[in-house]
């Protein structure tokens, strides 16, 4: 399936990495061990670790709020709000699917 990844989605998903690498080397993880859990270079989590210590310095709070994406539910037309791109029905019809395929 095609996947929309916008600039705004991957600075948020960056982000993420971002407090979650430095969750990670504050409990005592390598570099190294950070890296290789997260799939990314040594040097990516070490950039994220800068970013990190330059926004606490800073004052400037990351941001970490999830993605969401505005969507018009494919079976009702409702609009919704979801925090994958894949959705594209709302709730209600998406249990009513699950129902129907039982
Ligand atoms: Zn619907």
């Amino acid at each position: 399936m095609f996947e929309v990844r916008t600039n705004a989605v991957r600075k948020i998903e960056r982000q993420k990495r971002i407090v979650e690498a430095a969750a990670d080397r504050k409990n005592g993880m390598t570099v190294n061990a950070i890296a290789a859990k997260m799939g990314v270079s040594r040097n990516a989590i070490e950039k994220y670790l800068r970013d990190e210590r330059l926004s606490v310095s800073s004052g400037i709070k990351l941001d970490t709020r999830k993605a969401t994406y505005h969507r018009t539910c494919l079976n009702c037309g409702t609009k919704i709000r979801v925090e994958s791109p894949y959705r594209r029905c709302c709730s209600v019809c998406n249990t009513n699917a699950r129902g129907a395929m039982v």
